[in-house]
């Protein structure tokens, strides 16, 4: 068999795009070919066992997997089955390599969550362009994805990754019976900041602040994204209401260190946020939706006080258990 297919771009351009494929197959001979074929072209990784596989997949997840479906131990039907199990490596597209022709054998490729298949021996330049098409596939289903759930303006979350993640931490909050805190940011006076600065500078203003909350998630649970306008929210998960004031209030010093004029603003002459917090203790029977709102009337709080500063509450039913106690 050839190893030669041409270095043209072929039917299927990824304009010069590097993609990570993992080789699965427990002959060195058949994989020493594959990275003939495509290392000058992709990064190759190689593994010739499915428990190595899932090894490098658990770690850091390849864009395209070539699978041979006979290996002793774990077969790549197997394999595969699970990989569509793993949230991390459920969107890695798979093909199947096959030793042989069967119609049982392609039906258990399809069954197994396989996007193709090719029957060894194989066409190197049809092999490499199904690669390929199938890569292009995968890279436009990854920048929709990061579409979906992130912010265009600031390159943060957007509101959308927010409500999924939000619920998926207030459930496991329930689950371990840990605090959840919730922060509502919004920036001082900010139509007077347009209006004064023009909507261009407005907007680099909200990428300032977006980059200082990004930088401020330190723990692998927190999230920063912005809700809307010139609203942030921040999730920290496992954090107490003394946490969260601590952390609030190191944001609202942050923003204002920041030292990004305002002259039109009331609370100084640099750009300013204010914070509602609300923390749902690991007792408490609220819903999720009741955080949102508890930190929403703590910024409301906050606004009328006087800006620049933190308003933090528990939800009631933790006010209630603790007067009991
Ligand atoms: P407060 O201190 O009470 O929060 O007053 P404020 O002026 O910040 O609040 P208000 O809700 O009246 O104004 C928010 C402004 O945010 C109005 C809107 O034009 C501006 N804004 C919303 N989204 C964007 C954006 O993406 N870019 C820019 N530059 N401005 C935005
Ligand atoms: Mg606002
Ligand atoms: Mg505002």
């Amino acid at each position: 068999m050839s190893t030669s297919c041409g270095t043209g771009p072929g039917p299927y351009d990824l304009g010069g795009r590097r993609a990570r494929l993992l080789v699965v197959d427990d002959e060195p001979v058949f994989v020493r070919l594959i990275h003939q074929l495509f290392s000058a072209e992709h990064e190759v990784f190689m593994a010739t066992s499915s428990e190595q596989a899932l090894d490098i997949c658990a770690h850091s997840a390849p864009d395209l997997i070539l699978l041979d479906v006979v290996m002793p131990g774990m077969d790549g039907l197997e394999l595969c089955r699970r990989l569509k199990q793993l949230p991390q490596a459920q969107a890695i597209p798979v093909i199947f390599v096959t030793a042989r022709e069967s119609l049982d054998e392609e039906t258990a490729c399809w069954a197994a969550g396989g996007v193709d298949f090719v029957n060894k021996p194989f066409n190197p330049l049809t092999l490499r362009n199904r690669v390929n098409v199938h890569l292009a596939l995968k890279f436009q289903a990854d920048r929709l994805r990061e579409m979906a759930f992130v912010d265009g303006l600031t390159g943060i979350a957007n509101r959308r990754q927010f409500e999924e993640r939000l619920e998926l931490e207030f459930r496991r909050s329930r689950r371990n019976g840990s605090a959840l805190a919730l922060l509502m940011i919004d920036v001082d006076f900010f139509k007077p900041y347009n209006d004064r600065y023009g909507h261009q500078a407005g907007d680099e203003c909200l990428r300032r602040v977006a980059s200082l909350l990004k930088a401020s998630m330190s723990r692998p649970g927190d999230l920063a994204a912005r809700y809307g306008g010139e609203e942030f929210v921040f999730l920290l998960p496992e954090t107490n209401e003394a946490g969260a004031r601590v952390i609030a209030q190191r944001l609202v010093d942050a923003v204002r260190q920041l030292n990004l004029e305002h002259l039109d603003s009331a609370v100084a002459a640099v750009v300013t946020i204010s914070i509602g917090a609300a923390v749902l203790g690991p007792d408490s029977s609220e819903s999720c939706r009741a955080l949102v709102t508890l930190a929403d009337a703590q910024l409301y709080r906050a606004k009328k006080q006087g800006r620049g500063r933190v308003c933090c509450a528990l939800t009631p039913a933790d006010h209630d258990a603790a007067a009991q106690t």
